[in-house]
């Protein structure tokens, strides 16, 4: 009987100096789990420094690793989507290649979703040690506001590592979406996971590619794909201060009746004014980012582009 094949799927960005330290770990891991056969699925996003030079050195010294390059930088998301759809093992796992994901986990992953009935063991950090605590407060915000406006649920901490069934990667394959959020995707497709629980890792070599801005851009995106709450936040405000104007109308009027009609009142004017300004931008910018999104979805343009790749074929079926 054949092995069950188990595929990493690895997205890279700029992670020349990274790469050879991920294979040597993951080789001690590869001695851990003799039961699987693994192949890797390394997937440069577009990098600019040495990535693919790596990645196409590695691929000739084994069967089992196999990449893929786009044909510019689209993103993590991107990079995970092509990983899982050329993935080709019974279960899946996606890893960053910064050992920030510790490989280790990989074993006890195994083990429980072999034992136990878990479709996906996902994991969590438990602290965030050695990241910025402004960072750190931002990132617990966004899980509770996120948790709380859509209909999917985000474990503060969950990062992307996880170890998944072949039937849940085919659910998250059936959701084509260009602007993709994985935790949220993660989540929608449903299935029991499991949340291993670690601590913070930090970066081995390279540089995070995330600046404050571009997290903030990623949560936005988050609530987006995953909430219409902002809309109708909007429609609250909206009727909020419709009933509050006309109670004040109402107000003005009577008292005009009763006390005659002296000008006045023109610097609270101009403060209702712009406040309501204010307030009509701020929906018409809510309705755009929607608008903006279903823009981009309507357009059906593919989630990535590849320029080259390796793709060897698996040992059982080239016939050996
Ligand atoms: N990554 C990618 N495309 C990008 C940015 C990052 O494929 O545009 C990869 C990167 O190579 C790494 C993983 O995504 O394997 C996580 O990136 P990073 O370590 O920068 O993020 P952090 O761990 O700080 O969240
Ligand atoms: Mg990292």
């Amino acid at each position: 009987m054949s092995k069950e094949l188990l595929s990493v799927v690895v997205p890279c960005y700029n992670e020349e100096e990274t790469i050879m330290p991920f294979i040597e770990k993951m080789k001690e891991i590869e001695a851990e789990l003799p039961q699987l056969d693994i192949e890797y699925w390394f997937v440069n996003d577009g990098s600019k420094d040495k990535t693919l030079s790596v990645l196409r050195e590695i691929s000739t010294a084994s069967d089992s690793y196999n990449y893929l390059s786009f044909s510019r930088n689209f993103g993590k998301e991107s990079a995970l989507y092509a990983g899982l759809e050329h993935a080709r093992g019974d279960y899946v796992t996606v890893m960053d290649v910064d050992l920030q994901d510790p490989p280790e986990l990989l074993p006890k992953m195994y083990h429980i979703i072999k034992e136990d009935d878990y479709d996906c063991i996902g994991t969590r950090r438990v602290t965030r040690e050695g990241e910025p605590k402004i960072r750190s407060f931002f990132a617990r915000k966004f899980y509770q506001i996120i948790n709380k406006i859509s209909n999917i649920e985000i474990v503060d901490g969950a990062r992307d590592y996880r170890l998944m069934t072949r039937q849940m990667v085919n659910a998250i394959l059936e959701l084509k979406e260009v602007n993709r959020f994985s935790k949220g995707i993660f989540s929608w497709v449903g299935f029991d996971t499991y949340y291993l629980e670690f601590e913070n890792v930090e970066r081995t070599e390279g540089e995070t590619s995330w600046s404050f801005w571009s997290l903030f851009k990623y949560s936005i995106d988050g609530i987006i794909s995953f909430s219409e709450f902002p809309l109708m936040l909007s429609a609250i405000v909206g009727l909020f201060s419709f009933v509050v104007a006309i109670i004040a109308l109402i107000f003005i009027i009577v008292r005009a009746l009763i006390l005659g009609d002296p000008t006045q009142g023109w610097p609270s004017l101009v403060c209702i004014i712009l406040a309501l300004g204010g307030l009509q931008l701020l929906s018409l910018g809510i309705v755009g980012q929607y608008l903006g999104k279903t823009f981009l979805e309507t357009k059906k343009r593919p989630i990535y582009v590849l320029k080259e790749e390796k793709i060897n074929p698996r040992g059982d079926e080239d016939g050996l």
